[in-house]
C-alpha cells in the first residue's frame, strides 16, 4: 500500500509528476546541453507558466537555484550593503536573519513568540534597513502573515526592497509584484516535487541595488549565481551554470497542470480543506490548533498541540498509511504538523480526519 504524505516537505508528490518525469526521460531531456534551444524553450515554457500561476509581471524575471535557502544568501549578498530586517516568529525566519549575521550585515529582528504572527501596524522597519524580509508562512509553527499586511508595509516603507518567503506556501499566496520586490519558494512543498530545485523571482530594482554593491570595491555579492549573471543570462533563457534541467522541466509542467484548474480554485479548495482540519482540531478533546489567531493560521501548514505524545500518534497513523510531520523542534513531541499542499485530495484529508478522529 502506498503511504499519503501529509508531511511539511519533503511533501506527497503531485499526481502528474511521475508522468512528466517519464516524459523527461522519453524526451532524453537529462543529456540535452543548456545551451541548446530545446533548453531555452524549457526554459521560457516553465517562466511563462509560473507568470500566469502566480501573475507575475514583465518587471521581475525568474531564476532558478539549488534551494530557497540558497535564495537568503542570494538576498542578502545582492541586495543589502549594510543592514537588513527580519519578521521573526520561528526557526525558518530565524535561519534567514542568522544568514544575514554570517555574512557580515546588520541584521536587525522583530521577534515574536513562536505561534503568533505579524500584523502590518505592530512593525516599524527601522530608518537605515534596505530589505525587509518576511516568511508568509512559517513552517516551523503554522503561522502565516497576511500578503493585504506585507502589502501595507510596503506602502508604508516604498524606498526599502522587500522580499518575500513563500516557500510553503506558493502558489497559495496572491501577492502583488507592484509591492513585492522578490518572493522565492523551493518545489518540494507545495508543487509536490521531489527537493532539488529553487525559484527566486527578483525585480529591476533588485538588479540595480546588485550592480551598484557590485561597484563597491571593498563589497562582495558574491561568486554563486550573483543577480547581474543571473539576469544576463535570462535575457536568453538560459542560466550561469549547468541547471536541473529535468526539474524545471516539471515544474513548468506541473505550474501548467495548476493554470488548468486555476490559481484561484487552488486558493479555495487550499482553504477548504485548511476549515475541515481547522473545524475538527477545534471540536476535538485531544488534540488543539496551536495558533490561536485565526487571521494568523496558515492555510498550508496546520500544527496542532496534542494531548498525548505525538510520537504515538504519528506512528499509529503510519500504519494506516498515513504519514505526518512532527513537531518542529522544541514542539517535537508535543506537537503534529499537517500539510495541506494541492497534492493531497479533500478526500484525503477527509480520511485523515476520520483517522484521527476514530483513535484514541
Ligand atoms: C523549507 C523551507 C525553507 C528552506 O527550503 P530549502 O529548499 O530546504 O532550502 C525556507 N523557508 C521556509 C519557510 C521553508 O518552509
Amino acid at each position: 500500500m502506498k503511504n499519503t504524505y501529509f508531511t511539511p516537505g519533503p511533501a506527497e508528490l503531485y499526481p502528474t509528476f511521475q508522468q512528466h518525469i517519464q516524459t523527461a526521460f522519453d524526451k532524453q531531456l537529462g543529456s540535452i546541453s543548456h545551451r541548446s534551444q530545446a533548453f531555452r524553450d524549457i526554459y521560457k515554457f516553465t517562466d511563462e507558466q509560473l507568470r500566469t500561476l502566480l501573475n507575475i509581471p514583465k518587471t521581475h524575471a525568474i531564476f532558478f537555484t539549488g534551494s530557497a535557502s540558497e535564495v537568503w544568501e542570494r538576498l542578502l549578498f545582492n541586495c543589502v550593503e549594510h543592514e537588513s530586517f527580519h519578521l521573526v516568529n520561528g526557526s525558518f525566519s530565524q535561519k534567514f536573519y542568522d544568514y544575514a549575521g554570517s555574512l557580515r550585515k546588520f541584521a536587525h529582528k522583530l521577534e515574536k513568540p513562536f505561534g503568533e504572527g505579524f500584523d502590518a501596524a505592530d512593525i516599524e522597519v527601522p530608518e537605515y534597513a534596505e530589505l525587509v524580509c518576511m516568511t508568509h508562512n512559517e513552517t516551523s509553527s503554522g503561522v502565516q502573515m497576511r500578503v493585504a499586511d506585507m502589502h501595507k508595509l510596503k506602502k508604508k516603507y516604498p524606498k526599502k526592497l522587500f522580499c518575500v518567503d513563500m516557500v510553503s506556501s506558493a502558489p497559495y499566496p496572491d501577492l502583488d509584484y507592484t509591492l513585492i520586490d522578490s518572493a522565492f519558494f523551493s518545489v518540494q512543498k507545495a508543487f509536490g516535487m521531489p527537493a532539488g530545485l529553487g525559484v527566486w523571482i527578483a525585480n529591476q530594482a533588485c538588479l540595480e541595488k546588485a550592480t551598484r554593491l557590485q561597484q563597491y570595491e571593498n563589497l562582495t555579492i558574491g561568486a554563486h549565481h550573483t543577480l547581474p549573471t543571473l539576469w544576463k543570462h535570462y535575457k536568453d533563457f538560459e542560466t550561469p551554470a549547468t541547471p536541473n534541467v529535468l526539474y524545471i522541466y516539471a515544474l513548468g509542467k506541473i505550474a501548467e497542470d495548476f493554470n488548468k484548474i486555476g490559481v484561484g480554485t487552488i486558493r479555495k479548495q487550499t482553504e477548504e480543506k485548511a476549515k475541515m482540519v481547522y473545524k475538527f482540531l477545534e471540536d476535538s478533546d485531544l488534540y488543539s490548533p496551536f495558533v490561536k489567531e485565526e487571521r494568523h493560521r496558515s492555510q498550508t501548514v496546520i500544527v496542532a498541540d496534542t494531548k498525548k505524545p505525538s510520537a504515538e500518534i504519528i506512528a499509529e497513523a503510519k500504519t494506516a498509511g498515513m504519514v505526518i510531520g512532527s513537531g518542529y523542534g522544541a514542539q517535537k513531541n508535543s506537537q503534529i504538523r499537517i500539510a495541506n499542499f494541492p497534492a493531497t485530495s479533500a478526500e484525503q484529508v477527509q480520511n485523515l480526519i476520520n483517522y484521527l478522529s476514530n483513535s484514541r
